[in-house]
């Protein structure tokens, strides 16, 4: 690990293990529409957390979506019974922590709780967050927050379960590409090492995350990929492919937006391009867009510019208008030295 601006010193560490020791109440937090990372590490730590050597604190667990759904993809991870939706989550928590929000804005409709704790833990590994915690564990040299997670939980001397591994191993395994990020460190391999240990099967992971899609998702890919363009003009001549999954591609099939989620993944194989980009299309018309770059291209920028954020070889942003318009603003932007 190497010191960053956001290097990560014992005392942080130390502060915020103390602080979770002594918590009678314990309120967890993760970013909207969480990810394996989030969510995975939220539930890891708060089942953890029931284990405290000194007896469990009273633990909650939430994401601000309001509507408050769990992404059917995730439903697998154990420990979903310690979520509440936002509604029920305390104005004034003494105690919260955060799990992989860079900003306090991701925290959606558990912003103002976090502005209202005592004690805020910044558990994330996004290069982007500030610190807007009173104790901050940020370290973007960290593969994914699980990462950052393991290390709170080993400080707070408990061991891991089969259950808490299980939702380490998913947020390590999404945030890594499935160990194939160049963020893929020997480190990381160790970790993943001790999760295995505890008796979780890694296959039970990816088909849950990666390979299980109903039938529609093939006429949905169908239609999207067939869609696709590729402009290899863009990005200062490194090359952009991007497509659209619409409504109706959506609707012909009776999916939901999560179902879009892997689309990317097909379309950034595309070797004449070094960005590729995927503009999803909510329920309410809105666009929310995945953006990749695969080595030089650092998409975060452009993307925080846009209004959203990320990581420099994944990011999003949410845009509205015509695709070739967002399309037209992004490429822009990516054109910059
Ligand atoms: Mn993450």
């Amino acid at each position: 690990m190497t010191a960053g601006p956001n290097f990560l010193a014992t005392a942080d560490w130390a502060r915020a293990v103390k602080v979770l020791q002594e918590a009678d109440d314990v309120c967890l937090a993760c970013h909207q529409r969480p990810d394996a990372d989030a969510l995975g590490s939220m539930l890891a730590l708060a089942q953890a957390l029931l284990l405290r050597p000194a007896g469990p604190p009273r633990v909650v667990a939430s994401f601000g979506d309001v509507p408050f759904e769990v992404p059917a993809i995730l439903a697998f991870l154990p420990g979903l019974e310690l979520l509440s939706p936002p509604g029920q989550f305390p104005a004034r928590p003494p105690v919260m922590i955060t799990l992989d929000a860079a900003s306090v804005d991701r925290l959606g409709a558990l912003a103002p709780s976090a502005a209202a704790a005592g004690e805020l833990i910044v558990l994330d590994h996004h290069a982007s967050n500030a610190g807007f915690g009173t104790v901050n564990l940020v370290d973007p040299a960290a593969a994914a927050t699980a990462v950052l997670a393991d290390e709170l939980i080993a400080r707070l001397g408990i061991e891991l379960t089969r259950d808490v591994a299980l939702g380490l191993y998913a947020g390590l395994v999404t945030d890594t590409g499935s160990f194939k990020f160049s963020a893929t460190t020997p480190a990381v391999h160790e970790l993943a090492a001790r999760l295995l240990a505890t008796g979780i099967d890694p296959g039970v992971v990816s088909r849950h995350l990666y390979d299980t899609q109903p039938f529609g998702y093939l006429r949905m890919l169908a239609g999207a990929l067939g869609r696709a363009e590729l402009d290899t003009a863009a990005c200062n001549g490194l090359g952009l492919v991007w497509t659209t999954v619409t409504r109706a591609d959506r609707a012909a099939s009776d999916l939901p937006l999560d179902a879009a989620e892997s689309v990317i993944d097909e379309v950034r194989k595309t070797a004449q391009a070094e960005v590729a980009v995927v503009l999803k299309e909510a329920d309410d018309a809105s666009w929310q867009v995945s953006v990749r770059s695969k080595s030089v291209v650092d998409v975060a920028r452009a993307c925080a510019a846009l209004g959203g954020g990320g990581h420099a070889r994944a990011a999003g942003f949410s845009a509205s208008g015509s695709p070739d318009a967002v399309i037209a603003a992004l490429a822009e932007l990516l054109d910059r030295p």
